[in-house]
C-alpha cells in the first residue's frame, strides 16, 4: 500500500476544528508523512436586498487577516507545524484549499464534513467543494455534533 507522504489539514477555527487536527495528525504520524496547514479568510459579499451590499472596509479584513494568522500560528505551534507549511490565504476557501494542494505536493486533504452552520451551509460546503474539485485523494472527517 502506498503511504501518503504529504497531508493538508483544512481549518476553519470552530470547536469542531479539533476532531479535524486530531485525524490529520495520527495520519500523519502513522503515514510518517509531512503535514501542512491551511485556513482560508472568505471574503463574503454580504447584501441585504433592501440596502445594497454592507461596506465592510478594508480595515476590518486586516484585523481579520492578523487575527487568523495569529490563530494559525498558535495552532501551528500546537501541533508542531513549522511556519513554512502553514498557508493563510484569501478567497473561496474551496478553491484557495486546492491550489495550495496542488502546489505543494500534498496527496491527502484532511476536511471537517458539517463543521460550519447557517449562512455557511446556504452558500454551500467546502468538503463538497474541496472533493469535487481536489485532484489528490480527500478525507471528509465527520464531525459530532455537540
Ligand atoms: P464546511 O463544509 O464549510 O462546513 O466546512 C467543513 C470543513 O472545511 C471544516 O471542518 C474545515 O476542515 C474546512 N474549512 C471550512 N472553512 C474553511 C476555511 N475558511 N479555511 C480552511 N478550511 C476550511
Amino acid at each position: 500500500m502506498n503511504h501518503y507522504k504529504h497531508i493538508l489539514l483544512t481549518v476553519d477555527f470552530s470547536d469542531h476544528g479539533k476532531q479535524v487536527s486530531h485525524k490529520a495528525v495520527e495520519l500523519a504520524q502513522a503515514n510518517q508523512a509531512k503535514l501542512s496547514i491551511v485556513h482560508v479568510v472568505e471574503n463574503l459579499p454580504i447584501t441585504d436586498a433592501a440596502y445594497g451590499p454592507i461596506p465592510f472596509d478594508v480595515d476590518l479584513t486586516q484585523e481579520w487577516l492578523d487575527a487568523s494568522r495569529q490563530r494559525l500560528k498558535s495552532l501551528g505551534e500546537k501541533l508542531d507545524i513549522p511556519e513554512q507549511r502553514q498557508w493563510l490565504e484569501m478567497g473561496s476557501a474551496k478553491l484557495e484549499i486546492v491550489r495550495v494542494a496542488e502546489e505543494n505536493g500534498v496527496d491527502l486533504i484532511v476536511v471537517g464534513s458539517h463543521g460550519r452552520h447557517g449562512l455557511a451551509l446556504l452558500l454551500g460546503s467546502t468538503a463538497n467543494g474541496v472533493l469535487h474539485h481536489a485532484k489528490c485523494d480527500v478525507l471528509a472527517v465527520r464531525l459530532q455534533d455537540d
